[in-house]
């Protein structure tokens, strides 16, 4: 099947960037050589494998100083969910085969993560011999509540790990508090941070500073799905996921993806020198399709605090309205949206973090996620000013 275009149907209105961004003109050009030329094996020893080395080591040079870290400190993983999972896995096997027979200790989560790390957390609590797996909530705007993981601080801790910022509601969380926390009350823990949503739009080294783990995903900055990293701090016991050849330092077996790791470096080089700009244009643009679907609907209401959002975020709870049925009303005339965290079968599952805001189950029944990105134009919010209210109305009636 050839894939839709915006010629198949209505003008495209693309307002789901967090789910993933469409693929930067530079990214292509910068993975091209690597999907013919430059074919060598990384590890080898003549001039075709030299040249996909270098690449991927010019690739990780360039992520680690975009992130603030050492070269050595970049794993090169296949996504987000994979560098979240080694985090997860790697840091509890560790600590697990580490324990004294009965002992325990404690893997600290957000309530509000993704599944990539919510999931990973409570599987190595179930594999893992002596692993607990403790959720600490957040308040009725996402943002983590301090004093609750101050308390659960007490005790054996292995890992806390708090995402960046939230890909459903957009929050930003407070992680040079969580950092400072965890070093005051839990010395040996390990902070892990899913900075996959926050990485287009912060300066992840500023925002999280001092945390021993960071994954980041290309496909939400412009880059190739299925690419991704895991930053890990000089010093940091990790067990490896996948095992094999020994690449990654022993951290990540497999032939790398070198035009991959292009990809990302690249997307990332350019999301960071177009963040402040972008930041800004993109806010007032969220600002104005936010304000006006609160101003044109009736019953609508906000599930995050603007203020402490992602530029790109917008996030209504339409009352009286099934998201599902909206989503699909919305994509007939081309505006494409979501309606919360899709599973990998399309399904739209009860959304947990809207549950552990406080939303009532019958709003959140109406809530969608609208957000916007680079490629994001005034012309695309007037659209969904114009086509939302009217879809809203028709479902209501
Ligand atoms: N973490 C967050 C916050 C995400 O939004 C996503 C993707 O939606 C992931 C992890 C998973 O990343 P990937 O799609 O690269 O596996």
């Amino acid at each position: 099947m050839e894939p839709q275009t915006a010629a198949d149907g209505p003008p495209l209105t693309y307002l789901d960037h967090a789910a993933s961004t469409p693929v930067r003109d530079e990214v292509v050009e910068a993975m091209a050589p690597f999907a013919a030329q430059v074919f060598g094996h990384p590890s080898g020893h003549h001039r075709q494998a030299r040249a996909a080395r270098q690449a991927l080591e010019d690739a990780r040079d360039q992520v680690a100083g975009l992130l603030g870290a050492a070269p050595g400190e970049v794993v090169f993983t296949a996504g987000g969910t994979e560098a979240d999972n080694l985090a997860v896995f790697g840091v509890l096997g560790a600590a697990s085969r580490r324990l004294p027979a009965g002992g325990e200790t404690v893997v600290i989560s957000s309530s509000v993560e993704h599944a990539a790390v919510l999931e990973a957390c409570r599987v190595a609590a179930a594999r893992l011999p002596g692993v607990e797996h403790e959720r600490v909530g957040v308040d009725s705007h996402g943002v983590l509540d301090l004093d609750r993981l101050a308390e659960a601080l007490e005790g054996d801790v292995a890992l806390v790990t708090v995402m960046l910022a939230n890909n459903e509601v957009g929050t930003v969380q407070p992680l040079a508090e969580v950092v400072s926390l965890a070093r005051e009350r839990a010395p040996r823990a390990v902070v892990h941070t899913d900075a996959v949503q926050a990485a287009a739009w912060l300066d992840v080294a500023l925002a999280a500073p001092g945390v021993d783990l960071v994954a980041i995903s290309a496909h939400k900055l412009g880059g190739p799905k299925g690419a991704g990293a895991l930053v890990v701090r000089e010093g940091t016991e990790l067990e490896p996921l996948v095992v094999g050849g020994g690449q990654e330092r022993e951290r990540r077996a497999g032939t790398h993806d070198v035009a991959g790791a292009v990809g990302l470096a690249t997307a990332l080089g350019a999301v960071s020198r177009e963040r402040d700009e972008e930041g800004l244009r993109v806010a007032a643009l969220r600002d104005r399709l936010a304000d006006g679907l609160l101003h044109a609907v009736p019953s609508v209401t906000e599930a995050a605090d603007r203020k402490s959002v992602l530029p790109g975020h917008c996030h209504l709870c339409f009352a009286a309205v099934d998201r599902e049925e909206l989503v699909v009303l919305l994509d007939e005339a081309g505006v494409c949206v979501s309606a919360g965290a899709a599973c990998a079968s399309g399904a739209v599952e009860p959304s947990h973090v809207l549950a552990s805001m406080g939303v009532p189950a019958t709003v959140a029944r109406g809530s969608i996620r609208f957000t916007l990105g680079r490629t994001t134009t005034p012309a695309d919010i007037e659209r969904a000013l114009a086509v939302v209210p009217e879809a809203v109305a028709r479902l209501r009636g």
